[in-house]
């Protein structure tokens, strides 16, 4: 039998960054993914970086993602440096353009929000926005520029984080996947995969919105997919420097001169179709808000699972099942949550302390934890 200090199920980028931080610290781990790992959502996402809310519901997570965008930059130089990759690391800033004919009001309300969270952002004229990103549309009414927000090449981070913990000693098992979590009374022993039990002192899911469908996690982790299509353009006559927004939708320029247009959100089971109103709204948006762009090259179009949670917050931290530890729900927020969720996973493996507050994010919120709870 495989015995480990630690063992992970999922090598996306979350699974493979905690093994990695905890390989550091000195631990043994196996990571078990039922495919090759890095080929989900990990691969799928825009890689932007910003902690400001998308709605009201997620301003619960704003202080942790301020956490993780802190330390963003130690995280790429340490992944770099041990994978001798690089991970597109982009801190240039976004810009969110305005449209509405109420563009004066929206800007207040904006900027309002984000320093009231202790948020950068500078309101700017239409002619400003358009000075530093010409490509934008002549019908942009204002916009807001968010210094501080970055981008990464998500693809790109998630190779040099295998590479890294690869070389940091992280035993991998491809088309090894967990089928269920190995539980005798209120411990966890590790994991059962088909035929084989892996025994482990702790043990990680960071299975991204496939997690429930291991046995026994769906009480602690009960997440489901929200798929997102996308759209890489690439046009030579245009230049983006900056991460732009619209309320529509949102364009990410890699170093490579690829321009991503994204990104749908839709609960439609773990399919992972195009759909021609999907790429439709994407394109029509990206035209919308860089006209330019109506003449480039379509050079991709993929879809990917984002792992939502009922509240769309993380689900993390300890359960009431002694040695189980759940690190996943990072819906639209996975990529820039990466570096302080290891952080706080290998705190908590190594200290039984975190620090920064993670009771909010906790697997024990669900009701259906509760009603699980593990006999004394
Ligand atoms: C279109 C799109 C755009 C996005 N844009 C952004 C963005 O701009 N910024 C941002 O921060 N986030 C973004 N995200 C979200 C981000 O990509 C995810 O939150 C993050 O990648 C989740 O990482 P993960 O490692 O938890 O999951 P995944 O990357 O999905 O990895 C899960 C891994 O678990 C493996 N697995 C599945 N079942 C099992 C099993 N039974 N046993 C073992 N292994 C198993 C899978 O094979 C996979 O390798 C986007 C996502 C999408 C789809």
């Amino acid at each position: 039998m495989k015995k480990f200090d630690v063992a992970i199920a999922g090598g996306g980028l979350i699974g493979a960054s905690i093994a990695l931080d905890l390989a550091n610290a000195g631990l043994g781990v196996g990571l078990f993914d039922r495919q090759e790992p890095g080929l989900e959502a990990s691969w799928a996402g825009a890689g932007i970086l910003s902690p400001a809310p998308e709605s009201a519901a997620l301003i619960a997570l704003v202080p942790l993602a301020k956490a993780s965008m802190a330390i963003y930059p130690e995280f790429v130089r340490m992944v770099e440096e041990a994978s001798g990759r690089s991970a597109g690391y982009r801190p240039k800033g976004t810009l969110q353009a305005l449209f509405s004919r109420h563009a004066r009001e929206e800007l207040s309300t904006v900027i309002a929000l984000h320093h009231g969270l202790g948020l950068r952002a500078e309101p700017l004229s239409a002619r400003d926005a358009r000075a530093l990103e010409p490509a934008l549309s002549e019908d942009l009414e204002a916009g807001v520029l968010r210094p501080e927000e970055a981008s990464v090449d998500n693809r790109a981070l998630t190779q040099a984080v295998l590479e890294a913990a690869r070389r940091s000693g992280v035993q991998f098992f491809s088309a090894r996947g967990a089928e269920a979590i190995w539980r005798e009374g209120g411990r966890c022993l590790g994991l059962h995969l088909k035929n084989e039990k892996v025994e482990a002192q702790w043990t990680v899911i960071a299975a991204g919105c496939f997690s429930a469908n291991i046995q026994g996690v769906a009480p602690y982790a009960p997440v489901r997919p929200a798929k997102g299509q996308m759209v890489a353009l690439r046009a030579d006559d245009l230049k983006i420097e900056r991460v732009l927004w619209s309320e529509k939708i949102y364009l990410v320029p890699r170093n490579d001169g690829r321009i991503l247009a994204g990104a749908t959100v839709e609960y439609t089971g773990f399919e992972k179709v195009l759909t021609a109103g999907g790429l439709e709204k994407i394109l029509a948006g990206a035209i919308e808000l860089s006209p330019g762009l109506a003449g480039s090259r379509v050079e991709e179009t993929w879809a990917g699972l984002r792992p939502d949670s009922p509240d769309h917050l993380p689900i993390l931290g300890p359960t009431d099942i002694d040695g189980l530890l759940i690190a996943t729900g990072h819906f639209r927020s996975g990529i820039l949550l990466t570096p302080i969720t290891a952080r706080l996973v290998r705190e908590w493996v190594t200290e039984q302390r975190v620090t920064v507050d993670w009771d909010r994010f906790s697997p024990m919120r669900f009701e259906s934890a509760s009603a699980h709870r593990a006999p004394a």
